[in-house]
């Protein structure tokens, strides 16, 4: 009778943590901005929603099958970086000089292992950089001209450097040239109409059915950033932070502002310190920490249970998130 009980038990406990090992999710975001629907045609709107869900289902699809969440975060983060919408690979913003210069990190929530690379000039897929540094290196983030030749010796693709640039993002760096000249420096946040600082950062947190959580971000940062600029999505615990224990966090935004609150690592604090859930850790850092110090930008994260955030600051965000088969959130404006 006895071990008929402790065979029931463990037959119970066994399957409950089967169950919850099989709670997979994948949410992303494409940037937050002064992004609204009146200044949206039809046709963006849909160009946008479609690659946000194609990413989502990429992720998502992965996970399903059993792959691992650093998988589906790089298949996510390499489908927008292609598509030229939006401001990582190509289809990055251009700096002061006229050059794209991409920013990426990559987290593993399980042991904390992470990569990043900042300033390269040449390589396609920036997120498999920060990969590369994760796993073949001794190091957390290589910059510059060392971080472009460790992706050449790491086999990745290379391109000229003119690939990532579009004329969309040539028009809206000569405006930016212009109304600096014209205004001084010009607040981001405070573009409030033309867009010209439009954002379109990408990123990305899953979980996948072992129950750990990846975080990743790739950029080509703000438009008419000085040479050698780097902002928050390269540094671990600014624009991305991922522990199993508590939550995988990627941001967007104003990088200099979650630079300085270190926004990712704070999220994740909250819960760790202050037994805070992810919702209400997030909703703090972002309108409480991040609005008063005058920062704009969002986030997406998700925790161990699968439970998302998709909080911003600004007037919108493209975010969306996959936790079942049968449906796919996908959202631009705020209060969508
Ligand atoms: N956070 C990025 C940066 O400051 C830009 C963005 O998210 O739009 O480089």
């Amino acid at each position: 009778m006895k071990k008929l009980l402790l065979t029931i038990i463990i037959f119970l406990t066994s399957l409950s943590l089967f169950a919850q090992s099989k709670k997979i999710a994948i949410v992303i975001h494409g940037g937050a901005g002064v992004i609204k629907r009146e200044n949206m045609t039809p046709e963006k709107d849909k160009a946008y929603r479609e690659k946000l869900d194609e990413a989502l289902n990429a992720g998502y699809s992965i996970l399903e099958n059993g792959g691992t969440s650093e998988e589906a975060v790089i298949s996510a983060i390499m489908i927008l970086e292609n598509s030229p919408l939006f401001n990582a690979g190509k289809g990055a913003v251009l700096t002061h000089n006229e050059e794209c210069e991409l920013d990426a990190s990559i987290m593993f929530g399980k042991n904390l292992n992470a990569g990043a690379v900042a300033g390269v000039k040449t390589v396609k897929n920036p997120i498999l950089a920060a990969q590369a540094v994760m796993h073949n290196s001794k190091h957390v983030m290589l910059s510059g001209k060392g971080a472009d030749t460790f992706a050449e010796e790491q086999n990745l693709e290379l391109v000229e450097a003119n690939y990532f640039i579009t004329e969309r993002r040539h028009k809206s760096l000569l405006k930016a040239k212009e109304l600096e000249q014209s205004q001084g420096y010009i607040e981001r946040g405070n573009d409030e109409g033309n867009n010209n600082f439009k954002y379109g950062t990408v990123g990305a947190v899953a979980l996948d059915q072992s129950g750990n959580i990846v975080a990743g971000t790739s950029t080509g940062g703000m438009t008419n950033k000085k040479y050698g600029r780097v902002g928050d999505s390269p540094i671990i615990g600014a624009g991305t932070y991922a522990n199993n224990n508590t939550c995988g966090i990627s941001c967007t935004g104003h990088g200099e502002y979650f630079i300085r609150l270190g926004v990712a690592k704070d999220v994740s604090d909250q819960m760790k310190y202050q037994n805070k859930s992810i919702e209400e850790a997030s909703e703090h850092t972002i309108q409480d920490q991040l609005t008063e110090i005058g920062g704009t930008g969002g986030l997406v994260g998700l925790d161990k249970d699968g439970n998302i955030v998709m909080e911003f600051n600004t007037p919108g965000m493209f975010r969306g998130y996959k936790k079942t088969k049968e449906t796919t959130v996908v959202k631009i404006y705020k209060g969508e």
